[in-house]
C-alpha cells in the first residue's frame, strides 16, 4: 500500500506544486483547501488527487477532517503543513482582527492539524511532518509583523517538536521559501514585486516545483537523518544561517 502524504492548502500555488510532485514519486496524495471550490475542482480533474476541504485555524474541523482521511485514505505518514495566508498592514493600522487571522492560519494551524497525527505516528515509530514557514519569518518584512511573527513561530515549533520526536522515527523539517510565482505574491502591487525581484541575486521569483523538490527531498528516506533543519529556498534574496 502507498504511503499517505496529506497536504494542507495543497489545491493552489506552492501547494498544487507539493502534491504533483509527492504524487510522482509514488505517494498517496491527499489535499486540503478552504473554500475555492472552483480551485480545487480543477486542480483534483487535472491530477486526480482527493481533495478535503477545511478550515485549518478551527481545531474540531482539523481532527474530524483528518479523521476522515485516514478512514478514505489511511494513516497519514507524512503532513506537510502548508496552507497559510497574508492580512498585509502596516502595524500601527494592524487591528487585533488581521493579527488573529494570520497567527491561527499560519501557526495555530501547525499545532491542531499536527496533534492529530502525531500519536499514530508515534505508535507507528515513523512519521515526516514538513513545515512551510516563509523567508519572512527569518528576516521579518515590514508590513507583515502578524505573518513573520507566524512564521518565526513555524520555525520554532519545528526545533523544538524535532526534539522531542526524533527518537520515535519522526523527522520535523521547516521549509523557508523565497518569493515564487503564485496567487499570493501575484496580490502584491506591480511595483512591489519589480522591487522584490531587484533583491533576488537569482533574478526571477521562484517556479513553485522549485520548493516543491525540497519538500519531496524531505519526505523521502533520503533525508532520514535530516530533522529541525530549515531548509532555505529563495534565490539568495536572504542568506540566513
Ligand atoms: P496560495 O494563496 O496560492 O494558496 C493557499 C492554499 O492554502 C489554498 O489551497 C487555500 O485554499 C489554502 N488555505 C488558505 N487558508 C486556509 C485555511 N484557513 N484552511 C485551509 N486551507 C487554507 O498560497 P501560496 O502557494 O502562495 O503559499 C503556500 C505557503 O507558502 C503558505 O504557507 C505561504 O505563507 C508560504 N509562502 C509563500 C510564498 C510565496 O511567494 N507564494 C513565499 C514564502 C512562503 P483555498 O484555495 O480554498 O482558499
Amino acid at each position: 500500500m502507498a504511503v499517505v502524504a496529506l497536504v494542507s492548502g495543497g489545491t493552489r500555488g506552492i501547494g498544487s506544486a507539493i502534491c504533483r510532485a509527492l504524487k510522482n514519486d509514488g505517494y498517496a496524495v491527499a489535499a486540503t483547501y478552504h473554500g475555492n471550490e472552483e480551485a480545487a475542482g480543477r486542480f483534483t480533474r487535472d491530477t486526480q488527487i482527493p481533495v478535503f476541504r477545511w478550515d485549518v485555524a478551527d481545531e474540531t474541523s482539523c481532527y474530524q477532517g483528518i479523521a476522515r482521511v485516514e478512514q478514505q485514505i489511511g494513516p497519514v505518514s507524512i503532513l506537510v503543513n502548508n496552507a497559510g495566508i497574508t492580512r498585509d498592514s502596516m502595524f500601527h493600522k494592524m487591528d487585533l482582527a488581521q493579527w488573529r487571522a494570520v497567527l491561527a492560519t499560519n501557526l495555530d494551524s501547525m499545532f491542531t492539524m499536527t496533534r492529530a497525527v502525531i500519536e499514530g505516528m508515534r505508535e507507528r515509530r515513523s512519521g515526516r511532518i514538513i513545515n512551510i514557514s516563509s523567508i519572512n519569518g527569518q528576516k521579518g518584512q515590514s508590513g507583515q509583523v502578524n505573518y513573520s511573527a507566524a512564521k518565526a513561530g513555524v520555525i520554532g515549533f519545528t526545533k523544538a517538536l524535532a526534539r522531542e520526536t526524533a527518537a520515535r522515527g519522526i523527522t520535523v523539517n521547516a521549509v523557508c521559501p523565497g518569493y515564487a510565482d503564485t496567487e499570493m505574491v501575484a496580490a502584491v502591487p506591480e511595483a512591489v514585486r519589480a522591487a522584490i525581484i531587484a533583491e533576488i541575486p537569482v533574478g526571477r521569483l521562484a517556479d513553485p516545483d522549485e520548493i516543491a523538490q525540497t519538500v519531496t527531498y524531505l519526505a523521502s528516506p533520503r533525508a532520514a537523518f535530516c530533522t529541525g533543519s530549515v531548509l532555505t529556498v529563495n534565490g539568495g534574496q536572504y542568506i540566513a544561517n
